[in-house]
């Protein structure tokens, strides 16, 4: 393992200098400057009136653009009885949670949005300066969250087609045994959208320790369509040191109302609980439930996202820009040059597109948004780009 992958508290560093960086080059220790937490409110949106932000097309953060559906909201909206409550019924969320995985209300744990359930992972298993591997870039909040508490983070380089290099977390695993709090899967992957097979999972499960514990962050698991994906839900049940995350954001619409859980093994949730927070609205509760329920409401937002995205796609192809398949919400087009003062380009003209995420300093991350959104971004990016000169920059794989 290459120090250069190594990430302290002492050295982690902020600055968005770290988005110059060059991929198989650039040390990972300053790359989660780039934080996965930014806000409407962290991008100067805040300085801007609520017409303003009304006014753009916010396809930055892999949200879901058309709200929950009619049947969340009547539940939300009969919620609000019990907002002055403590001790009120709360739905049956964690049962109906439960229900849907075919495991126990004890495998369960609820969070604020899984960005929570992620803290909560990390506080949990590094404790004693433990350490989590990982990939980069991948949901920086997780090596940003354990590098600012206490522990470090190895985060190792995607495979040349922007894979998770799966025999190399194993090796890695293996030479930290020692000193590993924990395994970072995002399955997919945040921001490059692609998966890991289930034969990529089992492999990885296999080939380490049976004790070393392995969240696999299953936030865009709902938008995936690919026979060779599946969900890691089955490990918890075999008794594997597997933690599952989910929210309720993306698919469900909900990210304004916080709502994530985990799915492990009743001891390895019990570890996690004295670190959350519990601190879930009523309100959201109960639209978990009902989204749960919704699956009709949720099938039509992932036809819906895969045709824009696949047509969005297509549209870059026809000028000249490529663009990494993907199994989410959001993909990830190749500029063959720098990305920061593209996004500035669109964000001038009232489009919000995703940050920068180094080492891949040449890709913009485009969420899909609604038709209009999209059409929107595809006027625009013709605009700031124009058709791309045949060959062009090759450092931004
Ligand atoms: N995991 C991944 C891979 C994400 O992309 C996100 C948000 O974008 C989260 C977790 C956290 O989302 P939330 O806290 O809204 O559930």
């Amino acid at each position: 393992m290459d120090e250069n992958n190594t990430v302290s508290r002492r050295k982690f560093v902020g600055g968005v200098a770290a988005a110059a960086g060059v991929m198989g080059l650039m040390p990972t220790r300053n790359l989660f400057a780039q934080t996965a937490r930014m806000t409407p409110r962290d991008l100067e949106i805040a300085r801007d009136t609520l017409d303003e932000y009304d006014s753009y097309a916010k396809i930055s953060f892999n949200e879901n653009p058309y709200g929950p559906p009619d049947s969340v909201l009547k539940a939300m909206t009969k919620a609000f009885k019990y907002a002055n409550r403590y001790g009120y019924p709360d739905g049956g969320i964690t049962e109906a949670i439960a229900k849907l995985h075919g495991v126990s209300p004890d495998n369960i744990l609820l969070s604020a949005g899984s960005g929570e359930m992620l803290d909560v992972i990390g506080t949990t298993f590094t404790q004693g300066n433990r350490k989590v591997i990982g990939v980069s870039p991948s949901y920086m909040q997780v090596y940003e969250h354990v590098t600012s508490v206490r522990a470090e983070a190895i985060t190792l380089p995607l495979t040349a087609d922007y894979r998770q290099p799966i025999p190399d977390l194993i090796k890695a695993a293996k030479q930290h045994y020692r000193d590993l709090g924990f395994i970072y899967l995002c399955n997919p992957n945040n921001p490059t959208g692609r998966i890991v097979t289930k034969g990529e999972v089992r492999d990885l499960l296999d080939g380490i320790p049976a004790d070393v514990p392995v969240l696999i962050d299953e936030a865009y698991h709902h938008f995936v369509d690919n026979s060779d994906y599946a969900t890691s839900v089955p490990y918890v049940l075999e008794g594997r040191s597997v933690i599952v995350t989910r929210t309720f954001s993306k698919i469900a619409a909900l990210a304004g109302m916080r709502l994530g859980y985990a799915i492990a093994r009743k001891d390895i949730i019990q570890q996690m609980r004295p670190y959350s927070m519990g601190s879930i609205s009523a309100v959201v509760k109960w639209g978990g439930v009902a989204a749960l329920a919704d699956t009709e409401s949720q099938a039509r937002v992932k036809k819906v996202t895969i045709d824009l995205r696949q047509q969005t796609i297509g549209y870059l192809k026809g000028l000249g820009y490529e663009s990494i398949p993907s199994d989410t919400n959001f993909f990830m087009v190749h500029l063959k040059k720098p990305v920061v003062p593209v996004i500035e380009a669109f964000r001038k003209k009232g489009i919000l597109v995703g940050r920068p995420f180094p080492p891949m300093t040449e890709h913009l991350r485009v969420s899909i948004g609604n038709p209009e959104e999209m059409q929107r971004f595809q006027v625009a990016f013709k605009e700031i780009m124009g058709a791309a000169s045949v060959g062009g920059s090759n450092n931004g794989r």
